[in-house]
């Protein structure tokens, strides 16, 4: 296996980072004169970019981004999923437009009929009977978990170690050493003990998963098919078909969050592996880039909900804690319609779900001719490299094979050769608009930073 020299990596690093503040003098002086905003950023996380400062958006169509110094970009990052359906697909612009503009009535607080057209286009895609909506992926999943507690009558949801389902207290956590769980750290400031909420089991292990359970406090098991947000961590055979048996066995839900998974078809992970959750959540992808989320309830957890509301021990209605002023707006639900009906449709899964093939066929190649320790994992649409091999089965495993160093190197290395790559991971999606070409261009250009670096 080829070793990794350091002091290259530093050298190389240094002169993407130089080649890259070069390109662009106007980011980097709208950046700093963005003294009002937090971190100079518009959130915090748009730090998370190498480079020192990010680069500007001046438009987006498609798969290409131009930013404010005039360089266009193959874009693989796409919006991490949220512009799975690339950016500004004319189907959703035009159902936004007539929602926004002819219509009118961004937000009124009053349903539209396209809210019932996306339900009964989810439960096609997903299964599930009963949906409702939200403006996040996190505040889908935290409507699920509450609604679980609800339903089940017991205080905690069961995570997987290095999982990310947004902004979600319970899933901050990680396996402590007595086996209670415990603040990943950087956490800011939990409301409480994450022992309290949260019990934590590691991906592909079903003893920890029945561990977890056999506590008889768990709610809901919150889990992506697949682990995306630690690398993409796939699961072994039978161990989704395992994690469903114990959670009913053990009296939990379970809870699929497929905001990142969707990549692997049409109706997702759950249609494609043929899973069976008790609640789905998605989020992101699905109104073209206008913020949305859903969940879906089975009509049991549905029936169980509604036994407590009718009882009058919870109020789904108003101050319950289930909301979202915003929730279901007419705009958000206009560009669901038009995204879920024109733009994510089962040919453009098949075209991304392909491309996705020969970009993971493309980097393996490189990986293989150079003996690089390295593996890359694919889920549909999605495909992400990771600096160990054989690919991470866990969480953990995946987490240590974290390098910043050459997160940054492979990001700005891209980044001055056209192409961007997700900032938070080694993530490239597919979208319609990707073409063969695109792919190939990022085939060449990896087994170019690569190959400086495995000289
Ligand atoms: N669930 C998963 C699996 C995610 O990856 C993310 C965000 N990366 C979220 C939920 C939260 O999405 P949002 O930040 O749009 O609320």
């Amino acid at each position: 296996m080829a070793d990794l020299d350091r002091t290259l990596l530093a050298t190389l690093l240094d002169g993407e980072q130089a080649a890259y503040t070069d390109r662009h003098p106007r980011s980097r002086m709208l950046f700093e004169e963005a003294g009002n905003l937090f971190g100079r950023v518009p959130m915090t996380w748009m730090n998370m970019w190498s480079g020192g400062f990010p680069l500007y958006l001046d438009s987006a169509t498609g798969n290409r981004v131009t930013d404010v110094d005039g360089h266009t970009y193959v874009d693989f990052a796409l919006g991490d999923t949220g512009a799975m359906a690339g950016h500004s697909p004319a189907a959703t612009v035009a159902a936004v437009q007539r929602r926004a503009g002819q219509l009118g009535g961004i937000t009124t607080m009053l349903p539209t009929a396209d809210a019932q057209w996306v339900g009964a286009e989810l439960e096609r895609r997903f299964g599930m009977p009963l949906w409702s909506f939200t403006l996040s992926a996190t505040d889908a999943n935290r409507w699920a978990i509450r609604l679980a507690r609800l339903a089940t009558g017991r205080p905690k949801v069961l995570v997987f170690a290095y999982c990310y389902h947004g902004s979600v207290d319970e899933a901050f956590a990680l396996p402590g050493p007595d086996g209670k769980a415990e603040s990943r750290p950087g956490n800011v400031a939990p409301p409480v003990d994450l022992d309290l909420t949260t019990r934590v089991a590691t991906w592909n292990d079903l003893a920890s998963v029945e561990a977890a359970l056999a506590h008889g406090d768990v709610a809901a098991v919150l889990t992506e098919p697949a682990l995306t947000n630690i690398g993409i961590v796939l699961p072994e055979p039978g161990f989704l078909e395992g994690v469903r048996e114990l959670a009913t066995r053990y009296g939990a839900l379970l809870v699929i969050d497929e905001t990142h998974t969707f990549s692997a078809g049409w109706g997702g992970a759950t249609r494609e592996w043929g899973l069976a959750p008790d609640v789905f959540v998605i989020g992101k992808s699905i109104g073209g880039g206008i913020p949305c989320g859903a969940y879906g309830l089975s009509a049991e957890v549905a029936a169980a909900v509604t036994r407590h509301t009718e009882a009058g021990d919870a109020d789904i209605v108003d101050v319950g804690g289930v909301g979202g002023t915003l929730a279901g707006n007419a705009l958000s639900t206009a560009a669901m319609r038009a995204t879920l009906g024109e733009v994510l449709t089962p040919e453009a899964f098949a075209h991304m779900t392909a491309l996705a093939s020969a970009f993971t066929e493309g980097v393996q190649a490189t990986l293989d001719e150079l003996d690089v320790p390295w593996s890359i994992s694919r889920l549909g649409a999605r495909a992400e490299y990771r600096f160990a091999r054989p690919a991470p089965r866990t969480g953990e495993e995946s987490a240590a094979a974290a390098d910043d160093a050459l997160d940054a190197y492979l990001h700005l290395a891209m980044a001055n050769r056209g192409i961007l790559m997700t900032p938070f991971h080694n993530m490239a999606l597919m979208c319609p608009e990707t073409s063969r070409d695109d792919v190939d261009l990022h085939t060449r250009t990896f087994r170019e930073v690569v190959g400086a670096l495995f000289a």
